[in-house]
């Protein structure tokens, strides 16, 4: 194949100001001369759109359509590609975080900006049925119900004019957990054929990838606050990257740069929406040093190994099934940066319980980003009514899951023997804010004595 050339890589934002080089040659000139070209070009180029705008048409889109006919509620769409400058009815871009690797691969030539993808053999491989949850507004307002549909070929009109893209992914996978694998052969999981496929341990799982899609109206309602003090803090507070936030009130859709999610289903997913059927459930929030490279400071793995553990377990039997949803949130979606600076001033001060949170709060201002008020979006979105085994300790997703209408039935610890050598800092700290326990807990004056290991 050959490469693309020059002008595949122009990109047409506006009819009338196609070449991109030579508006960035204009904006940095310092000739006088070159004003007059400078406002031309400002009043030419589209930055940004404005409701007031004479061309725009956005695409119409019903959060709020009370019906599972996703055609008549409409796609999201955000790409400025095509006619999606006058068209697209959601800010911001595909894939998350993601989503300046896409600007940074056309900004190489590596990637054909006006390339059309081809979503063939790509559907969903199992169904995720409709509940009214999708569409009454404010039940799921961080996904796109309708994302996994979200293909040009079920939007053949619209797709001529703009780029539709999913934001959801169904597929299936086998899992060689070695945490997994060890309990199999050591008879604690047995193999059943259908969910433990042998005695290596392998586990056949369906899983899910979500991006995050934002209706900003809910999420408003959600926090209580209104949508105009949402939409300025956004705004502000990315320094200005959406100025669409401020200019297009009438686009209610926000597809933020942030990481998404994964449902990683055991068993058969149709039992999920089933409230006869009993769910073992892990709600796990990313944590690379300790999910991946087994860091002894946290508790973060070794209980994502107990819940996947449970759901096998759950799932193996007869009207069980497990589930466990991994989001992208790093260091309490205060980032890794924070999260090692916090590692360190906890070590210099010494590290005791009492300290932990204020540790974090003296670098980030806050103990905590992860917003668990939306984190049952995803579990609304799935229909699920109940949780027989809920594997968290963690009030925030405790609260949020109960507000959110689903029962819990019992709520599992993670085991003592489980908890990693450093890691008694961080548990005795939260048990002492309001996490859930079987045991004790401890005192302010105890906490003082609950001590991190040292540094050498
Ligand atoms: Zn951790």
């Amino acid at each position: 194949m050959s490469p693309p050339s020059d002008a595949d890589f122009i990109i047409n934002h506006n009819k009338s100001s196609p070449d991109l080089k030579t508006a960035s040659t204009i904006l940095h000139s310092t000739s006088e001369d070159d004003i007059d070209s400078l406002n031309n070009l400002l009043s030419d180029i589209r930055l940004f759109t404005t409701l007031r705008d004479a061309d725009i048409d956005p695409i119409s889109l019903k959060w709020d359509s009370k019906s599972s006919d996703y055609k008549s509620r409409g796609p999201v769409v955000c790409n400025f590609y095509k006619e999606g400058t006058t068209q697209h009815n959601a800010i911001g871009a595909h894939s998350g975080c993601y989503s300046v690797y896409h600007g940074l691969a056309v900004a190489a030539k590596q990637l054909n900006p006006n390339f059309t993808p081809s979503f063939e053999n790509t559907d969903p491989q199992f169904e995720v049925p409709y509940n009214e949850k999708w569409t009454d507004g404010k039940s799921i307002v961080s996904i796109d119900p309708f994302g996994h549909l979200a293909i040009p070929e079920n939007y053949p009109e619209l797709a001529e004019n703009v780029d539709i893209r999913p934001s959801i992914a169904i597929t299936k996978a086998v899992l060689q957990l070695p945490d997994i694998q060890a309990l199999v052969k050591e008879g604690k999981i047995p193999v059943d054929g259908k969910i433990v496929l042998n005695k290596e341990g392998d586990v056949a799982i369906s899983k899910i990838a979500l991006d995050s899609v934002w209706y900003l109206p809910g999420i408003a309602k959600r926090f209580g606050i209104t949508e105009d003090e949402l939409r300025l803090n956004l705004f502000k507070d990315t320094n200005n990257m959406y100025p669409e936030l401020i200019t297009r009130p009438d686009i209610k859709t926000f597809l933020p740069p942030i990481g998404g999610s994964t449902v990683y289903i055991f068993g058969d997913p149709s039992y999920l929406s089933d409230p006869t059927k009993d769910l073992a459930l892990r709600v796990h929030d990313s944590c690379t040093g300790s999910d991946v490279f087994a860091s002894n400071i946290c508790t973060c793995r070794p209980y994502l190994i107990f819940g996947i553990q449970e759901a096998i377990l759950q799932a193996q039997t007869p009207n069980g099934v497990g589930m466990c949803v991994y989001f992208q949130k790093e260091g309490r979606s205060l980032g890794e940066i924070t999260k090692y600076l916090v590692y360190n001033a906890r070590k210099k001060y010494g590290d005791t319980a009492d300290k932990y949170f204020l540790r974090t709060e003296c670098i980030a201002g806050v103990r905590d980003m992860r917003f668990q008020q939306l984190m049952p979006d995803v579990l609304q979105w799935l229909g699920i009514k109940r949780i027989n085994k809920m594997l968290s300790m963690s009030n925030m997703k405790y609260d949020a899951i109960i507000d959110a209408g689903i029962t819990i039935d019992k709520r599992i610890p993670i085991p003592d023997d489980m908890i990693p050598g450093d890691s008694n800092v961080e548990i005795d700290a939260k048990i002492h804010s309001g996490y859930f326990t079987t045991g004790s807990v401890k005192t302010e004056i105890e906490l003082k004595q609950t001590h991190g290991t040292e540094w050498k």
